[in-house]
This record gives C-alpha cells, sequence and structure tokens, in this order.
C-alpha cells in the first residue's frame, strides 16, 4: 500500500482495500457454492480459490524532471491447467492486490464460460496516468514488462488493456517485448493497434457482446427487441456502443446517463445526436437542463435495464422498485449479492456481468488466434465468431441455471469454473 500523506487520502485508500477484500472474499464464496454444487472436492476449491502465481514488482521510472519515480505493479496468473492465463493490465491510484487478485479468477470464468483456451490473469500498476506525459507513460508500460517477461508470454500469460490502458500502450508493450525476445511477438498482448496486429471488432466487442446477450435473453422472456424500452446507465465505452446497437436492432432508447446525471425521455432519445455530443469520458447530460439522477433513472419503467457504469448500483435498497424484465450487467459488479435474489425472487431475468461483458476477452482471443496463423479476418467475419461464440454461452449459462434451479449468476460461476476444475484434475494436480 502506498504511503498516505493525510487522514482523507488514508480514508479512501482503506475504503477502497476494503472494497476490493470483499470483492476477493464473495468471488471465492460463489466459486465454493458452485463448486459444491457441481460435486467437486474441498480440494479443488483450496487450489481455485487463490491464483496460483502473484508476482509483485517496483519499476523504477525517469521522470520528465530528471527525477525517478519508483512505481507498484502486479501480476497475477489465475490458474493456466486450461492453457496460458489472459487479462488486462490497468493503471490506476486505487490499484491493489486483492483487486488483482480477485478480476484474474473473474477472468478464468469469464474464459471458462466462453469456452477459450485460457485461464485468468490480471495485472496493475498504481499510478495516476492522468497526471503523466506520454513519455513517462511509454517508460512506465516498458518498465513494467521488463519487469514481469519471465512469466508472461504468448503461450504463458498474454495481457490486453483495461481501465486507463489503451492501445498506444498495448503497442510499447508488445515493442518491449519483442526486444527483450528478440523476435517479433505480436501475439505477446492483445488491444493492439490494427497496424501492429489488432484485431478488428475489438473495440466494440464488449458492448456487441451485451448486445447479443440482451438478443437471446429479450427472446426468452418474450420481448420484441424491435418495441422493447431500454436503460442505460453509463455512456462510456461500453455503454455509448451499445445504446447504438440496439437502437440498430429496432429498440427505443428512453434513457442514459453518466457521472452527473441522467436523461429521460419515455418517447425515446436520439442516440446519434448524444453520440456526437458525448466527451471522450463519455459526459453528455451536462448539455441538459432536464436531468434526473442515476438512482432515479433506474426505477423508471422499461424492459431491460443495463447498468453500464461502476459497481454497486443495483442493491438491497432499489432491488424491489426496478421495473425492468431483463437486467444485463454490462459494468462489473453493479448488482450486489442481495440484490441478486431479489431480483431472482421477483422473476426479474438478471444477466450477470462475467456472461454479459465477456465479448472483450473473446474478441481478444481472435486477436490472438490471429497473430499466431498471421492471417486477418475483416470486421464481419469477427462479429459473426463472436455471434456464436455469445449465443452459446448464454444458452449453457440459461440451461444450467434451469436444471440446477438456481440464478444466472450462481450458473454462469458453475459453467466458468468447470473447465479449470476438470483441467487440473486432469492434468493430475488434484
Ligand atoms: P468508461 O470510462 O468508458 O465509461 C464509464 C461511464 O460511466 C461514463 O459515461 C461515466 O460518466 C459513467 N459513470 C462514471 N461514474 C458514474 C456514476 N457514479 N454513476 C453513473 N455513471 C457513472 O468505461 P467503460 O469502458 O464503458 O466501462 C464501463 C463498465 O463496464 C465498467 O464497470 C467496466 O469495468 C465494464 N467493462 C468494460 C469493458 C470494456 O471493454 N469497455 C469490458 C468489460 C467490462
Amino acid at each position: 500500500m502506498a504511503v498516505a500523506t493525510n487522514l482523507e487520502e488514508l480514508s479512501i485508500e482503506q475504503n477502497k482495500e476494503k472494497e476490493s477484500l470483499n470483492l476477493f472474499l464473495s468471488t471465492q464464496t460463489i466459486i465454493k457454492e458452485a463448486l459444491n454444487k457441481l460435486g467437486y472436492s474441498n480440494e479443488i476449491f483450496e487450489l481455485l480459490k487463490e491464483p496460483i502465481r502473484m508476482l509483485t514488482v517496483r519499476i523504477p521510472v525517469k521522470m520528465d524532471d530528471g527525477s525517478v519515480k519508483v512505481f507498484t505493479g502486479f501480476r497475477s496468473q489465475h490458474n493456466d491447467a486450461v492453457g496460458p492465463t489472459k487479462g488486462g493490465v490497468r493503471f490506476h491510484p486505487e490499484v491493489n492486490e486483492e483487486e488483482v487478485k480477485a478480476l484474474s479468477i473473474w477472468m478464468s470464468l469469464k474464459c471458462g464460460i466462453t469456452n477459450l483456451p485460457y485461464g485468468g490473469g490480471k495485472g496493475g500498476i498504481i499510478c495516476d496516468p492522468k497526471n503523466m506525459s506520454f513519455r513517462e507513460l511509454e517508460r512506465l508500460s516498458r518498465g513494467y514488462v521488463r519487469a514481469i517477461s519471465q512469466v508472461v508470454g504468448p503461450t504463458k500469460d498474454i495481457p490486453a488493456p483495461d481501465v486507463y490502458t489503451n492501445s498506444q500502450i498495448m503497442a510499447w508493450m508488445m515493442d518491449e517485448y519483442s526486444r527483450i525476445r528478440e523476435f517479433d511477438s505480436p501475439g505477446f498482448i492483445t488491444g493492439k493497434p490494427i497496424v501492429l496486429g489488432g484485431s478488428q471488432g475489438r473495440e466494440t466487442a464488449t458492448a456487441r457482446g451485451v448486445a447479443i446477450c440482451i438478443e437471446e435473453a429479450s427472446k426468452k422472456k418474450g420481448i420484441d427487441l424491435q418495441s422493447a424500452r431500454v436503460i442505460i446507465q453509463g455512456f462510456g465505452n461500453a455503454g455509448s456502443y451499445l445504446a447504438k446497437f440496439m437502437q440498430d436492432a429496432g429498440a427505443r432508447i428512453i434513457g442514459i446517463s453518466d457521472a452527473l446525471g441522467a436523461l429521460y425521455d419515455p418517447e425515446g432519445l436520439d442516440i446519434d445526436y448524444l453520440l456526437d455530443r458525448r466527451d471522450s469520458f463519455g459526459t453528455v447530460t451536462n448539455l441538459f437542463t432536464n436531468v434526473i439522477t442515476n438512482q432515479e433513472l433506474l426505477e423508471k419503467e422499461c424492459d431491460i435495464l443495463v447498468p453500464a457504469a461502476i459497481s454497486n448500483q443495483v442493491t438491497a435498497q432499489n432491488a424491489h422498485h426496478i421495473k425492468a424484465s431483463i437486467v444485463v450487467e454490462a459494468a462489473n459488479g453493479p448488482t450486489t449479492l442481495e440484490a441478486t435474489k431479489i431480483l431472482d425472487e421477483r422473476g426479474v431475468l438478471l444477466v450477470p456481468d462475467i456472461l454479459a461483458s465477456s465479448g472483450g476477452v473473446t474478441v481478444s482471443y481472435f486477436e490472438w488466434v490471429q497473430n499466431n496463423q498471421g492471417y486477418y479476418w475483416s470486421e464481419e467475419e469477427v462479429a459473426e465468431k463472436l455471434q456464436k461464440v455469445m449465443v452459446d454461452s448464454f444458452e449453457n449459462v440459461y440451461q444450467t441455471s434451469q436444471s440446477h434451479q438456481v440464478d444466472m449468476r450462481l450458473a454462469a460461476y458453475m459453467v466458468g469454473i468447470r473447465k479449470s476444475a476438470e483441467a487440473s484434475r486432469f492434468r493430475g494436480w488434484i
């Protein structure tokens, strides 16, 4: 933990660490429940409850003013029985070990649900990229790769973008790794610029995956997308592309929001206009006066609600007031476990985050496959392949939830963890 300089900073850091620990512990709790339902022994849980490898590194970086700043970074590998581990690297002041560990487990679950030949990984660096120059970020990115180069690689552990990292950072990291290994290694990392082996369709992959889940969930609930009313919380990368996809599918987007408030119109919002006016942080409501709060928006009458912003938005306090028939979690952890129970009891179909937001890692996998074969696909081919993966994944989780009489979140954990458990067993580890 970085040394806090005043009390306020201390409490923010402690809150974040407490939140990360809760995330880690609740992930372990559901994994235990999922393994029990599947009839696995406690030994499997003992293996899968923690990452098999967690590396902490110190990265000295020459800053533009000539000083040297030492950053702390992490790389967590949850389980590599299925294949190499895979997962993003985030740059954020609040990155901490528990969060990185929990998110690497989530990546195993996502890869298990989508049936990709990977285990889960995750990385992060404690830094404030908003207050660093372009060249400082380059030196930090390259320093991180030098620090973790022994444990990563195209057949070991494949990083990708995450919070506050982008295709430029992936390009620097790929270049650094290629220099260390002395051969071109595009498959070392995904989320690269197209010219360096990035995949078509990567930027919209998460939103496209969410849209496919909405389509499948609507079929189960007998909702016609042509007349469906949709509310989306968050208008960033995930939320804004999703709004566009849903509008193109014929749905009426009656509400959207950002960090400053929400727009609501039962007749439908003009999504193209809002997309045109939003800034690069996904903010648009500041241009309007008739704004309601995020909490008010969540409780409005609609058919489909998509939290696509931050965690803990649907809670025991408001779950009884949610009017949607379908809630699709594009964000990570937007619904608490108590709220999941309440929604399930009320007959609301909840599509959990580890299923709904797995389009991103799926197209990352496609990028890696294209890098390995040196043959590249069109955007249409990528979209078609993503469609099949997401439809199959949704159906698998839905059928598991029906046959085991469990909610969709537990079903997703059951499908997600089974592959790592089976692979560990076949390898003779357990
Ligand atoms: P983003 O930073 O591009 O956009 C976030 C949006 O949420 C912005 O519109 C912002 O104004 C809004 N927001 C921030 N704080 C808010 C608050 N307190 N209340 C309401 N809105 C608020 O982020 P993104 O990439 O769109 O990701 C959104 C969520 O989806 C995150 O939980 C992320 O972890 C998850 N996710 C994203 C991807 C991806 O590929 N983008 C993949 C998997 C999961």
